[in-house]
């Protein structure tokens, strides 16, 4: 990733105080999230506007958003880092990386663009209010570190803020929970000091967090039963991708190697996104046939690997090698399909009537989903209640001005989007200049006002749990660009760099 040259502007204008909180300053742009989302728009931002100032906020006491959450043995990308990376920093790693290698990834990128004095941690925003006559944001933040509650005050609002709660993990209530003698944890608060040796360990889910550390901790438990009401999908490439160690043998640059796997990336997902939809039997047929070498022989893969959805209404999750299958082939972990009837003193008990004994449980069962960080937004005075909104292109909404946010693609990698959305609003931001505007507003044309407001997300196209728990709080689509969140990178590419911005959804003033 290359960095401005330019010094990093002057942050913060006057100081002032207030009965509600102590005033924390002024900046162009407000970035909430030191995410790869945050970390990458601000990248652009630096590349693209040195001269803007800007800072960004974060709850938690670190960087990394997901990767800073998630540090259970094992966590590593679903997806291949050749398109999780940034376009502009070459990933240089293998295809697939462990969490730390993620971190170490964004530490270069805030250090090259001179980001650290820029990441206010333990930031709180709770509260975020627009005032049209002010042109501005006042932003509410409580630090979680000392209980001050600060007030920014901001231009623009870009919301990095990740799509669930870091804080509150998704744990269904079993029956038995509270009878149960052993330990129970969740893969996004685990216990740096979890001692697993000779310990029974049972994974509920089946999903890529399951998949992902069910491997890594079968080598120090007595036993691990992953526990499935049903199952997913898998793929287990080679962990090194062989295009990948061909090119580095070659003495080319970097930058070459990285567009080169970069495309190739693409191009497989684009077909696996494409196939999904045109032959999804084909698709189905192929990811479980492919797994079945790897499985010990007898192993019943009509019961536990053959998923009732068609491949990609969820993510399809990556198994490098096939660790997984390698740890249920040495006998060091087993699956179990069944749905939990109680939680006994020492185990689980599933429907069968078979008891699964379990020192330690593991609830790898997902999230709980927030719109834009929980986060309680007004707009000149009226709180905004956005279930009555309507998505711009998944980038902006409806009646909210000066505010964008990044919410990447469910089957590409997360990080094409904060690239290609990035762009967008550097585009934006240049315009509003040219215009000699101050405030941009997405607005529903005369023609649009009787459009069908659609869930904002369409279930035959995606139906992870976590999506499907929230989408009665979430703003809502339409049935027409740009009023639709499209989702896929193939038509996104060509579509958001083009996308007019003058094309009457957006008012400016
Ligand atoms: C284990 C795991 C593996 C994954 N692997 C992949 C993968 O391989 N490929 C892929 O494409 N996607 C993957 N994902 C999805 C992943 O979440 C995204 O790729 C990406 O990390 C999201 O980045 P983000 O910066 O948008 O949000 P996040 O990583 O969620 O970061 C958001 C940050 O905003 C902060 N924040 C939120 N609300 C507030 C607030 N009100 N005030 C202040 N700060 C706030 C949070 O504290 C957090 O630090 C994975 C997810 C998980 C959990």
């Amino acid at each position: 990733m290359t960095t401005s040259t330019t010094a990093p502007a002057e942050n913060t204008e006057e100081i002032r105080t207030s009965d509600d909180g102590q005033d924390a300053g002024h900046v162009d742009v407000l970035i909430v999230g030191a995410g790869v989302s945050g970390i990458g728009a601000a990248h652009h931002l630096r590349e693209q506007f040195p001269d803007r100032t800007f800072l960004i906020l974060d709850a938690q006491d670190n960087r990394g958003g997901t990767w800073w959450t998630h540090r259970y043995p094992g966590v590593r990308s679903d997806s291949d880092l050749f398109t999780y990376g940034y376009r502009d920093k070459p990933w240089r790693g293998p295809s697939i990386a462990a969490g730390a290698e993620i971190l170490a990834y964004l530490d270069e990128v805030i250090d090259e663009d001179a980001l650290g004095p820029l990441i206010r941690f333990q930031h709180r925003v709770t509260a975020a209010s627009w005032s049209t006559a002010e042109r501005r944001w006042t932003v509410e933040v409580s630090r979680e570190d000392t209980g001050e509650r600060l007030l920014f005050t901001a231009g623009f609002l870009w919301m990095c803020q990740g799509y669930y709660n870091h804080a509150k993990p998704y744990r269904p209530q079993w029956e038995g929970m509270d009878r149960f003698q052993g330990v129970i944890v969740h893969p996004q608060r685990w216990p740096e000091d979890l001692d697993l040796a000779g310990k029974r360990v049972v994974v509920i889910g089946s999903g890529a967090t399951a998949a992902t550390l069910i491997p890594a901790i079968a080598g120090q438990a007595e036993h691990v039963t992953m526990l499935q009401r049903s199952p997913s999908y898998y793929f287990a490439p080679p962990a090194d991708d062989e295009l990948a160690v061909t090119l580095r043998s070659l003495d080319i640059p970097d930058e070459w190697t990285y567009e080169i796997l970069r495309r190739k990336f693409i191009q497989l997902t684009d077909w696996l996104a494409k196939t999904s939809v045109e032959a999804p039997g084909d698709l189905h047929a192929f990811l479980v046939e492919s797994v079945r070498p790897l499985l010990p022989e007898g192993f019943d893969v009509e019961k536990h690997l053959t998923p009732r959805y068609r491949p990609w209404q969820q993510r399809i999750a990556i198994v490098p090698d096939g660790d997984l299958f390698s740890a249920l082939r040495e006998g060091k972990a087993s699956i179990v399909t069944d749905t939990i009837e109680t939680f006994t003193e020492h185990g689980i008990k599933v429907s069968s009537g078979e008891e699964i004994p379990a020192d330690i449980v593991v609830s790898a069962t997902g999230f709980t989903m927030s719109v834009l960080g929980d986060i309680a937004f007004v707009v000149d005075g009226e709180p905004v209640d956005f279930t009555g909104r309507v998505t711009w292109r998944g980038i902006m909404i409806s009646g909210i001005p000066n505010m964008a946010y990044v919410f990447g693609y469910f089957r590409h990698s997360w990080t094409l989007r904060v690239d290609l959305v990035s762009d967008l609003i550097g585009r934006l931001l240049t315009h509003m200049k040219e215009k000699g505007a101050t405030m941009v507003v997405p607005a529903l044309r005369p023609e649009d006002a009787d459009m069908e407001l659609r869930p904002w997300c369409d279930p035959e196209n995606f139906s992870a749990g976590y999506v499907m728990r929230s989408q009665h709080i979430l703003y809502k689509q339409g049935d027409r660009e740009p009023w639709i969140h499209l989702l896929e990178h193939e038509e996104e590419r060509e579509i958001l760099p083009k996308a007019d911005l003058d094309d009457g959804t957006l008012v400016y003033s």
